[in-house]
């Protein structure tokens, strides 16, 4: 009979390219009455058709008794189905939490990994089923580069996750340097992204909307840019804090210092080719003046008020936290 539970070790069949993937373990609650025959190399996965049937429409159609998957074979070994244009990784991965056994997966999926689970859950119209686990692991943090932000951001977009895709689209904003047109080397990026998007606008709105590739490359590019301004606007205009009653030198030598402080310290202004996580970074650790030294000759001085380093400080932790894109403003889903 087939092992009960799902993939842990890959026992080789006879037959040449096909694998079987059986549990080491048993579980006696979880039958799995059916082998799913996947990819080129037809690795071999049993599972439970109850459970496929009610995560998923398309499996419920397919292994309903008109469909030629749903009938009997000899009765020896479970139902076969083949799926060859599916990566078998991806479904192991869709089997493991739909049989409530993702505590058996060895490792936390890396941002490929969870890609290619939103590509075969939308496929198999098991989103609902999926995209809890995949919430959990979707985050900017574990993401090594740009190329794995790129994998995240499709896969929020199609588990329609938008607090996961505002948080990667952030880290896009702040800490990618340079062109965004890498992310057009992630597969599938600019189908999902870039085109899919744009046809769907194209179609709801005036024509001119074709010309506009990569649509969504040009939204992180000026959500990069307004941040940018944002920060500028923080560090050399908003200066209210320094001011003097008796009207003295103080406030005019206090911003002269902040400017050459600024300068030191390169972020004046803040340069377009600089990652903003590290301008941001820099900016927050700009030491506070002296607001003392100056103030000695002036009969306010006791009221003489330097800039609020906190209050700046604050300001950029807002302009940093509010630099990602919103899933539905940017993305239509269908
Ligand atoms: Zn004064």
């Amino acid at each position: 009979m087939i092992a009960s539970t799902i993939i842990s070790t890959i026992v080789a069949l006879g037959r040449p390219n096909t694998l079987t993937i059986m549990s080491s373990t048993s579980d006696q609650n979880l039958t799995c009455d059916i082998i799913l025959v996947v990819g080129e190399d037809q690795v071999r996965i049993s599972a439970s058709s109850p459970l496929l049937c009610m995560a998923s429409k398309p499996f419920s159609k397919m292994l309903g008794p008109n469909f030629k998957e749903g009938q009997p074979n000899d009765g020896s070994t479970g139902k076969e189905i083949p799926l060859p244009a599916d990566k078998p990784s991806a479904i192991e991965l869709m089997c493991n939490i739909i049989h409530h056994r993702i505590h058996e997966t060895s490792h936390t999926p890396a941002a490929i990994e969870i890609h290619d689970l939103a590509i075969v859950s939308d496929k198999y119209d098991c989103i609902r089923a999926t995209a809890l686990a995949a919430r959990a692991w979707i985050h900017p943090n574990s993401a090594r580069d740009t190329n794995e932000l790129g994998f995240f951001l499709i896969s929020a977009s199609i588990f329609a996750l938008p607090e996961a895709f505002y948080k990667v689209s952030m880290s896009l904003v702040i800490n990618h340097q340079g062109s965004y047109k890498v992310l057009e080397d992630v597969p599938g990026f600019i189908e999902r992204l870039g085109w899919e998007t744009i046809r769907k606008l194209a179609s709801l709105t005036h024509p001119r909307w074709q010309a506009k590739n990569y649509i969504f490359l040009v939204q992180l590019e000026e959500k990069r840019n307004s941040v940018r301004q944002e920060i500028n606007k923080e560090l050399v205009l908003n200066l209210n804090g320094v001011s003097c009653s008796w009207k003295c030198d103080w406030s005019a030598q206090q911003l002269r210092r902040w400017f050459e402080h600024l300068q030191a310290v390169d972020l004046l202004p803040v340069e377009g080719s600089e990652r903003l996580s590290n301008v941001i970074s820099r900016a927050e650790c700009s030491a506070a003046l002296d607001s003392d030294a100056l103030s000695s000759q002036c009969k306010s001085a006791r009221y003489h008020r330097g800039l609020d380093t906190g209050s700046r400080n604050h300001s950029l932790t807002r302009v940093m936290n509010s630099s990602g894109l919103c899933l539905s403003d940017c993305i239509l889903i269908t």
